[in-house]
């Protein structure tokens, strides 16, 4: 397993702890791990050591498919320099509401559609890329959406 040490030097300008290390080791995997409580089923984003449905403290890190529908979507017009990313265009951000629950949601860039393809209610996946020298989870539209 990657010492803290090593995953904190991962992740530069990101803040972990405790509660969100086992999450940034699975992105290490390309994994997205996110907590679910084992007592009552509730997942849970960002992570807490308590499920603040039924306050066990059995929550584990349990990987999700990826799928999901557009919840909210956001286009950066600026934003801090990143390897990859091209505000001209501007560059698409969406928070995901995820398969397994509703109200479950996890944000990232929208990649690989034109701009003007990706709007809020369409279906996409999780994908994964490189950046800055570790795996970064992204979203690309669903093919079964755009038939
Ligand atoms: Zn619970």
């Amino acid at each position: 397993m990657v010492s803290d040490e090593d995953l904190v030097g991962k992740f530069p300008g990101q803040s972990l702890d405790r509660d969100n290390a086992a999450h940034f080791r699975g992105r290490l995997e390309r994994r997205l791990l996110i907590n679910r409580c084992e007592a009552c089923g509730l997942w849970r984003h960002p992570p807490k050591p308590v499920c603040p449905r039924c306050w066990s403290s059995s929550v584990r890190p349990t990987e999700v498919a990826g799928t999901g529908t557009i919840h909210l979507l956001i286009f950066l017009h600026q934003g801090p320099p990143a390897e990859g990313v091209d505000y001209s265009k501007p560059y698409p951000v969406a928070t995901v509401e995820l398969d397994e629950q509703p109200g479950l949601r996890f944000t990232g860039a929208v990649m690989g559609a034109p701009n003007d393809a990706i709007a809020i209610g369409e279906r996409v996946r999780l994908d994964w890329i490189e950046r800055a020298g570790a795996p970064l989870p992204i979203f690309r539209l669903a093919e079964e959406g755009r038939r």
